[in-house]
C-alpha cells in the first residue's frame, strides 16, 4: 500500500538563492560547488549567471547573462567604460526577464533550487534598477533567499568587519528577503571570532581598545545598534574551496524560508 499522499502532493516549488557580495568574496566560487555538492545528492539546481563580465564560469550555467548579452560590445556600442558596460548589459538582460521566469517555471518540478550568481561588484546588483527588478521577479514567483558572501578572512579587523556588517544590513533593508550570512574563506580563518563579535558585544569592544581613532568610536557605537540585526541573522561558516559548512548551508536556507512563509 502506498503512503498516504504519496505522487498526489504537487511538487514544492524551487528555491531561488540570490548570492551576493563584495568582489572577490567567492560568489562564483560558493556557487560552483554548492552546484557540484546539490548534484551529488541528486538534487541537481537551476544555475543562472548574471555577471556579464566573469571570464570562466567554473559551473556549467543553465542560464548565463553571456548567452545574451555580450558586455565587450555593449562597451563599444555606448561608448561605456566596464563598469558602465556591466551596468548596461544587466539593464538590457533585465528587459528580458520575463523570458528567464519562464524557463524556471517549466523547471520547477524538477530542479529543488535555483541558484544565482550576480555580478562581481556588488552594487551593480544591489543598487541598480535591474537588480531590483529581477529580485522582485524572483521573489514575487518563488520562494527566496539573500546569501550574503563575507571573506571571513579580510573581515578579522573589528572596523573592517563592521562595514562589512552595515553593508550586509543594507542589503537587508533594500531587498527585504531571507537572509543568510555565509563567512567564507573558513579554511583561512575559522569564522568563530567572528560569531563572537556577534554574540558579545564587550569581545567586540575589546577588540576595539586597540584603536582610539573617531571611526573606533562610531564603530563602539554602531555595534550596539546593530545587535538587533545580529539577534536574528542566521550565520553559516562555509569554505567554498574545500566545500564545508554546505549541509548546514542549506538548513539554515530551509530555515530562512519557513520563517519567512510563517510571517507573510
Ligand atoms: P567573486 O568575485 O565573489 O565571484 O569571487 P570568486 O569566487 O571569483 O573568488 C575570488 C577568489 O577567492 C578566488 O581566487 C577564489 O579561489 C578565492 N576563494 C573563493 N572561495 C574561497 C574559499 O573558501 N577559500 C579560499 N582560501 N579562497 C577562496
Ligand atoms: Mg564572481
Amino acid at each position: 500500500v502506498a503512503p498516504a499522499g504519496a505522487g498526489s502532493e504537487a511538487p514544492a516549488p524551487p528555491v531561488c538563492v540570490l548570492v551576493l557580495g563584495m568582489a572577490g568574496s567567492g560568489k562564483t566560487t560558493l556557487v560552483q560547488r554548492l552546484t557540484a555538492h546539490l548534484h551529488s545528492q541528486n538534487s541537481p539546481p537551476y544555475v543562472i549567471n548574471l555577471d556579464p563580465a566573469v571570464h570562466e564560469l567554473p559551473f556549467p550555467a543553465n542560464i548565463d547573462i553571456r548567452d545574451t548579452v555580450k558586455y565587450k560590445e555593449v562597451m563599444k556600442q555606448y561608448g561605456l567604460g566596464p563598469n558602465g558596460g556591466i551596468v548596461t548589459s544587466l539593464n538590457l538582460f533585465a528587459t528580458r526577464f520575463d523570458q528567464v521566469m519562464k524557463f524556471i517555471e517549466k523547471r520547477q518540478n524538477t530542479s529543488q533550487y535555483v541558484l544565482i550568481d550576480t555580478p562581481g561588484q556588488i552594487e551593480v546588483f544591489t543598487w541598480s534598477a535591474s537588480g531590483t527588478i529581477i529580485t522582485e521577479a524572483l521573489a514575487s514567483t518563488f520562494p527566496s533567499v539573500v546569501v550574503y558572501v563575507m571573506d571571513t578572512s579580510r573581515s578579522t579587523s573589528p572596523i573592517t568587519f563592521m562595514s562589512n556588517m552595515l553593508y550586509a544590513c543594507s542589503i537587508l533593508y533594500k531587498t527585504k528577503l531571507p537572509f543568510i550570512l555565509a563567512m567564507n574563506k573558513t579554511d583561512i580563518i575559522d569564522h568563530s571570532f567572528a560569531v563572537e563579535w556577534m554574540q558579545d558585544f564587550e569581545i567586540f569592544q575589546d577588540a576595539l581598545n586597540q584603536e582610539t581613532t573617531y571611526v573606533s568610536n562610531l564603530t563602539r557605537s554602531m555595534s550596539l545598534v546593530l545587535d538587533e540585526f545580529y539577534s536574528s541573522l542566521k550565520v553559516v561558516g562555509v569554505s567554498a574551496v574545500l566545500g564545508t559548512g554546505l549541509d548546514e548551508f542549506f538548513v539554515k536556507v530551509s530555515e530562512a524560508v519557513d520563517e519567512y512563509e510563517r510571517e507573510y
